[in-house]
């Protein structure tokens, strides 16, 4: 089956009681046996429930996945994830990564006796030589958050294998859709599905999908003792909100790819990065991993801080919010925002300055996106 029909569809029977084609929300703890004998295939809804069963099902299929295991949040899926090293391993990570996904390696796998290395997940060369025996995985973004950065997953996923190193990749921005790393020769992909995936911005959640069943009890080892599983209504929202994954993804990226266009031609643009733009670094890789460019342009305004609050105090349509991903346009300062926690000096290499602004592209009509940033560019 085609992937806007396994959106719909995947893992999603009729309710076997009634017949409902929406399955209904379990809100319960427990699940009752009949007597000491019977197993239920529920039992206690940390442990599984059949909301999660059913969007798990559905995230594996999209992510041609063995198996998908939901998370509170995407930080609790990207710790789960790196719960496959222990004391004494090794890990590779670009310096250019999610706030948060930073903040797990530098203040939890750090003091847990893990050794990390950042390198320029671009250059190759770089990456080949940080490896040490006792590196177990390499972390991977792509796009990267804010700079729109791609790096290559297959060539990278070749070099780890070699090492005898995982290869985990952050698939948030580019979706299942736009991206599927797995088949790219990555071993386990991360979502945070409070963005893309559930795209209303109305849930926090997090998803792991692994490429061998070797990983599954690892990952439902995590649900199940550190328990930061996500509630079945939240569940069955995202669920929802995955139905209509394709369609606003083709939405977003057609708008994103005139925002970027105007952006790019306008005079108080200092440089634009999107990677559907023929003059991105990576566009050559971005064209060969990814059927889509995604949503997400960020920018350099002539100027600094002064200049880009003028730029947000002016915008009617875009909120000045963290986050991303949902339907709605959404303005992002990263310097303060999402990278606030990141110190200045590593700011200074990634590119994170004082007049960057990252836009999420939402889904309204191009027109009136376009009119809003002109105006506020005025
Ligand atoms: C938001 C985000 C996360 C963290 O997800 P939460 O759901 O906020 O915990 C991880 N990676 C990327 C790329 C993100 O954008």
């Amino acid at each position: 089956m085609q992937f806007s029909t396994l959106a719909v569809w995947g893992g999603q029977d009729p309710d076997p009681q009634t017949g409902a084609v929406i399955s209904p929300i379990y809100p319960t703890s427990t699940y009752a046996r009949a007597d000491l004998d019977e197993h239920r295939t529920f039992e206690y809804s940390r442990t599984g429930n059949p909301n999660r069963a059913a969007l798990e099902k559905c995230l594996a299929m999209l992510e041609h996945g063995s198996q998908a295991f939901l998370f509170a949040s995407g930080v609790a899926a990207t710790h789960a994830a790196l719960s496959l090293l222990k004391p004494g391993d090794h890990i590779i990570s670009p310096d250019d990564i999610y706030g948060g996904t930073f903040r797990l390696l530098d203040q939890v796998l750090a003091t847990a006796g893990i050794g990390i290395s950042y390198v320029d997940a671009s250059d190759l060369q770089e990456v080949a030589a940080a490896f040490r025996p006792t590196t177990r995985m390499v972390w991977l973004e792509t796009p990267t958050n804010p700079l729109l950065k791609i790096f290559d997953i297959a060539a990278l996923a070749e070099l780890s294998h070699r090492k005898g190193a995982l290869l985990a990749v952050d698939n948030t921005f580019a979706t299942p859709y736009f991206q599927n790393p797995l088949d790219l020769g990555a071993d386990i992909v991360v979502h945070s599905t409070t963005k893309y995936i559930n795209g209303h911005s109305d849930v926090i959640g997090g998803c792991v999908i692994i490429a061998k069943e070797e990983h599954a009890g690892a990952m439902r080892f995590q649900q199940n003792a550190l328990g930061a599983v996500p509630s079945p209504f939240d569940v069955w929202l995202t669920q929802r909100g995955l139905k209509t994954l394709p369609l606003r993804m083709q939405q977003h990226e057609k708008n994103a790819v005139a925002v970027a266009d105007f952006l790019n031609s306008h005079p108080r643009c200092e440089s634009v990065f999107f990677p559907g733009l023929k003059t991105h670094k990576n566009h050559e890789v971005a064209c060969r991993q990814m059927s889509g460019f995604g949503g997400m342009v960020s920018f350099r305004i002539a100027g600094g801080r002064e200049e880009v609050n003028q730029f947000v105090r002016k915008l009617s349509l875009f909120s000045l919010a963290d986050s991303l991903g949902g339907v709605e346009s959404l303005v992002n300062y990263s310097t303060l925002m999402t990278h606030g926690s990141f110190p200045q000096a590593l700011k200074d290499k990634i590119g994170i300055t004082s007049n960057l602004v990252r836009l999420s592209v939402g889904i309204e009509d191009i027109e009136d996106l376009l009119y809003d940033l002109r105006q506020a560019l005025a």
